[in-house]
């Protein structure tokens, strides 16, 4: 059985009543400005975008390159002030298209991509806006830094490649309480210098507030539940195609 989806107007209502819930949930914290409210559009067509963009929503998020590239250039000509966050893992060879679509990527997760970045960031001579994502349930099926080796991986970014990081993103585990993790992942951002945590997803976003969020990426709250399960960790690329006979 599939879910109905949501109508535009019921998608907009859901949307200002997350926007209460987490303007109370800031206010709760002592926040002098609300945490931001990404709205993760992963398999949601464009024209179902289209209405929250319109109603003045800015901060979206997406999790594949290729996806992105094929619904956000005619989004963004709705309303050019928005800002679009990669949430998924992101390929050396997508370094490219990512750097000229999104305006932050919060996947910075290894060496190598670090240096791509750098690499195309000198060549296109602007650069987005960079989180370094964490694993802390060290889970080995997810992308993201260990939290023992996440302060040096940062001073090598910052050192040896010169990139400015902004903050620190993570997923906590599915089945585990979050708030341990949110928890870890304010401290290690806290003892960097590190003022964006983003962190807090539909059913968890009031903790991730209370714990520090800056940014939560909500998705199923807004557009309702996803189309079937990705059998690829929650923001992973596709497996590369396996080359065609003949
Ligand atoms: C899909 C996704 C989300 C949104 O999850 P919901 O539970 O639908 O709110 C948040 N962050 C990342 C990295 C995602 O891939």
């Amino acid at each position: 059985m599939t879910e109905p989806v949501p109508s535009a107007a019921e998608t907009l209502a859901a949307w200002r009543a997350l926007t209460d819930r987490l303007e109370g949930a800031s206010s709760r914290a002592g926040r002098s400005s609300p945490a931001r409210l990404i709205a993760v559009t992963k398999t949601v067509p464009a024209d179902r975008i289209a209405p929250l963009l319109e109603a003045g929503q800015v901060e979206f998020g997406e999790n594949r390159v290729q996806e992105a590239k094929a619904k956000w250039p005619e989004l963004r000509a709705l309303a050019p002030v928005c800002r679009l966050h990669l949430i998924g893992p992101l390929q050396t060879n997508k370094v490219r298209d990512a750097c000229a679509l999104f305006d932050v990527i919060q996947t910075l997760d290894r060496p190598r991509l670090g240096e791509a970045l750098r690499a195309e960031i000198d060549r296109a001579g602007r650069a987005p806006e960079l989180l370094v994502q964490v694993n802390t349930g060290e889970e080995p099926q997810k992308a993201g830094i260990l939290p023992a080796e996440t302060d040096r991986f940062l001073d090598d970014m910052r050192g040896r490649l010169g990139l400015t990081v902004a903050g620190l993103m993570c997923i906590p585990p599915a089945a585990a309480p979050p708030g341990p993790h949110f928890a870890l992942l304010a401290k290690m951002a806290a003892r960097n210098g590190l003022p964006v945590l983003s962190m807090g997803m539909s059913a968890d976003f009031e903790t991730a507030i209370a714990l520090g969020a800056t940014h939560v990426r909500i998705g199923s709250a807004l557009f309702g539940a996803r189309p079937a399960p990705d059998p690829a960790p929650p923001g992973d690329e596709p497996r590369p195609a396996a080359p065609s006979a003949g």
